[in-house]
């Protein structure tokens, strides 16, 4: 099957007791037994869901894995990636991720033990660099939040894996979506998603999940969010699902109006820096296009009057671009990460890898591009 076809079929078949078409929302939290002691597949919802098992499939078939699993949020989806873990464990991140995820290994896990070691991805010698005998796993994000850098996906993954192959691969998929690079496929073990962002793609649900290819992982996998319990809940996972069925479509229009955001903001006399992998002026503009298919609604900049007043006084006057937290909904969103999505990554890191008080990120959605345009030139001229 084509992407295109994955999803809306991808994992997909009627519901077997009435052939419904859209799974139901199975709202139940238990079953009933047929037997004592007996197991059967359905049983307790914590377990298993027949709404999340849809949903779960789709995920699967959309990254190529073999296994695909539904959390409560993005970050319980990357808590379970930790929890593979133990005490002593290091874990090589990039220098630029996403802030929830810095804030989970600094204050959560760092302090049961995890050791973690942040490089520059943008460059597969500082990855291979920071490898000891204790590393267990990677933690990709591409294109990272909000800088936009890409990290090459398969070079890491084959130098990581030639050093050591029991070290983990994970690649924060959010941005990019499985439409446009499927980290599996390029030597990965495990793909991660806030499918509160694109996935989901409406702005209506939050929740996390994880993919994978391998057997043993996904056992694991399985078992500690069944231990655990961050597993989305039937609502949701239906919500998911019907976002999913229309992923390919909206991504296309994300990433063509991406690419006219960027271009509009490059030429632009009040705009200083953009970020956006699909300008050639992208550092990693190179790989971005050798590892993705076209390169995503999100874009950065800098105003170039570099000052806190000018670009408050942008994010005010936006009309169409909503000023929030959060990604990847069909509607377009302008955040400040300083002040919003980044705001628990002290200023002093922030700093250091280019997160300044005068960085502005976009959500380009699918409105008409003309209207998009009409309202940055306005806000950007106020
Ligand atoms: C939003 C986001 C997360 C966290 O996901 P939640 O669903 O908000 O828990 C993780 N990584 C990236 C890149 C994100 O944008």
């Amino acid at each position: 099957m084509k992407f295109n076809t994955k999803t809306i079929h991808g994992g997909q078949q009627p519901e077997p007791t009435t052939g419904a078409v859209m799974p139901p929302i199975f709202q139940t939290s238990t079953f009933a037994h047929a037997i004592p002691g007996e197991a059967q597949e359905y049983e307790y919802a914590r377990g298993k869901n027949p709404t999340r098992t849809a949903l779960e499939n789709s995920l699967a078939s959309l990254e190529n894995g073999t296994h695909g699993f539904a959390f409560a949020s993005g970050l319980a989806a990357i808590d379970c990636v930790l929890r593979l873990l133990k005490p002593g464990d290091q874990v090589i991140a990039g220098d630029d991720i996403y802030g929830g995820t810095y804030r989970m290994f600094t204050q959560l896990f760092q302090k049961y033990g995890l050791e973690f070691t942040y490089v520059n991805m943008n460059t597969v010698e500082n990855v291979t660099k920071a490898i000891t005998p204790k590393t267990k796993l990677v933690w990709l994000e591409t294109p990272t939040n909000p800088l936009m850098k890409i990290a090459d996906i398969a070079n890491i993954s084959s130098a990581v894996k030639s050093v050591n192959k029991e070290v983990l691969i994970a690649v924060d998929n959010t941005f990019a979506t499985p439409y446009l690079q499927q980290p599996l496929n390029l030597g990965a073990d495990i793909v991660m998603h806030s499918a509160t962002k694109y996935l989901g793609g409406h702005s209506d649900l939050i929740m996390g999940a994880l993919v994978v290819k391998e057997e043993k992982l996904a056992k694991d996998i399985h078992f500690i969010q069944f231990a655990a319990g961050a597993i989305s809940g039937p609502m949701d996972s239906f919500l998911a699902l019907r976002g999913i069925k229309t992923l390919h479509v909206r991504m296309q229009r994300h990433c063509e109006n991406g690419k006219k955001v960027a271009q509009f903001l490059e030429n632009h006399p009040k705009v200083g820096k953009v970020y956006y992998p699909g300008l050639e002026s992208h550092p990693n503009y190179a790989i971005a296009k050798k590892q993705m298919k076209d390169f995503g609604g999100m874009v950065s900049f800098s105003l170039n009057e570099n000052t806190k007043e000018a670009t408050f006084k942008f994010l005010k006057s936006t009309k169409l671009f909503t000023l929030a937290e959060s990604l990847g909904g069909v509607e377009s969103l302008v955040n400040h990460p300083v002040t919003m999505s980044h705001a628990s990554i002290p200023e002093k890191k922030r700093l250091k890898i280019g997160i300044t008080a005068a960085l502005i990120r976009l959500s380009v959605g699918i409105e008409a591009i003309e209207d998009l345009l009409a309202d940055l030139e306005q806000a950007l001229n106020i």
